[in-house]
């Protein structure tokens, strides 16, 4: 896996996919400057080392060129977070972008225009990403967040640079904290899934039972596994259709030795919203007119205990409908826990979809090993998927 140390930047221009694509206000202001932040130990790096920085990424899903998406609403905060002045080019490739790459000097960056506003990104095109490759010396790929993508900058372009091409530290310590988990994680490995439906972690369960001691099934997921063993749920969202496979998730899980965990009592409202009445509930015996919002005090306790007794855990979704407040108790103590555990030396890895969301909501973010840049790209490595950025890297 070649990575910056691979290379001497000195007076090389390194051409960068970062992941810039930052959420902005109706005045165009940078309102989460996570990913900026993320990017900067690669780009420092390789300015100390006497290079310069070409710099590219999407922002938003423009159709063709529109003001509003344009990568210059983010300059002055790139300058801010890196601390030094960024050059920038209205267009990603062609005559303007050629001449700035070129007369860039070292430790200058280069921050280049919206790459979806040629539709040729997204389609991949060849072309294109040769007329990307001409700008820089070395590929350097940080973007986590798209490398499930197979788009002409984070990963048709690597085939023009054959020797010279390698990850970014960011991308580096992704693909090293997912290994930790699914390939070198240190056991009891724990896996804890929680959101809202079986249908769209299924993969992920599947795959991942090859790989963890424990899994701790929460959230939405939790009814269809109860209905499908007899159990009521009442209006819990359930899915009827997937009742077939949870039994056979169950029978795997035995076979393969994992234990599952289950909440035994919930949090159960009678209506879906913060101002509901609500009872602590066995979760096999939920009435008519009242569905499972959160974790109960039992469930909450034998996770913790888990949690407790794992060296590896890795969390992808929340326990409880935590954007309303009522319903949150069970995901802030599922990140308490984890929190505890690592500080008692486990390895912990946040990612995937919702749950980066409800970490950073908790302030657990510095309690945890990790927390993964990329939701759905997290999502295909636990579903066992080779991500074509990161391929493309390796090849
Ligand atoms: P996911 O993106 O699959 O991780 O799902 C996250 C969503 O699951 C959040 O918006 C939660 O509100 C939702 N969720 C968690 N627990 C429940 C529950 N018991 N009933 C309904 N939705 C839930």
């Amino acid at each position: 896996m070649k990575t910056l140390n691979d290379f001497n930047f000195e007076n090389k221009k390194a051409l960068i996919r970062v992941d810039f694509n930052v959420p902005l206000n109706d005045a165009f202001e940078v309102t989460d400057a996570t990913r900026i932040i993320s990017a900067k130990p690669t780009i420092i790096k390789i300015l100390e080392e006497g290079g310069s920085c070409i710099l590219m990424s999407h922002l938003g899903r423009p159709k063709g060129v529109q003001a509003e998406f344009s990568l210059q609403h983010i300059v002055s905060k790139v300058e801010d977070i890196l601390g030094v002045t960024v050059k920038f080019v209205d267009n990603c490739i062609g005559p303007v972008a050629e001449e700035a790459a070129q007369n860039l000097n070292p430790g200058e960056i280069l921050l280049l225009e919206n790459l979806r506003f040629h539709e040729e990104e997204k389609q991949g095109d060849k072309d294109f990403a040769e007329a990307l490759s001409q700008l820089g010396d070395i590929y350097v790929n940080d973007a986590f967040g798209t490398a499930h993508r197979a788009h002409a900058s984070t990963t048709i372009i690597a085939q023009f640079f054959p020797e010279n091409k390698c990850f970014g530290h960011l991308l580096a310590q992704e693909i090293e904290s997912i290994n930790k988990v699914m390939e070198t994680g240190e056991k009891p490995v724990l896996a804890v899934l929680g959101g809202a439906k079986v249908s769209s972690k299924i993969t992920i369960i599947e795959n991942i039972l090859d790989k963890v001691d424990h899994l701790i099934i929460g959230g939405g997921m939790t009814f269809t596994f109860i209905k499908a063993q007899g159990g009521s749920v009442g209006d819990s969202i359930c899915e009827d259709d997937k009742m077939e496979l949870a039994l056979d998730i169950l029978k795997q899980a035995k076979a393969k030795n994992v234990q599952i965990h289950l909440p035994v009592d919930v949090l159960a409202a009678n209506a879906f919203s913060n101002d509901a009445d609500t009872q602590i509930i066995d979760v096999t015996q939920i009435p008519e007119g009242w569905q499972g919002l959160d974790a109960g005090p039992k469930s909450i306790e034998s996770f913790h205990e888990v949690v407790m007794q794992s060296k590896t855990i890795l969390w992808n979704g929340p326990l409880g409908v935590f954007e309303m407040e009522n319903f949150a108790k069970g995901t802030i103590a599922l990140g308490d826990s984890i929190a505890e555990a690592t500080k008692n030396g486990a390895f912990s890895l946040v990612g995937g979809g919702d749950s980066v969301a409800a970490v950073k909501q908790f302030g657990f973010e510095n309690k945890v090993s990790y927390v993964s840049t990329g939701g759905g790209a997290m999502l295909e490595s636990l579903e066992g998927k080779t991500l074509p950025g990161i391929a493309a890297i390796l090849e």
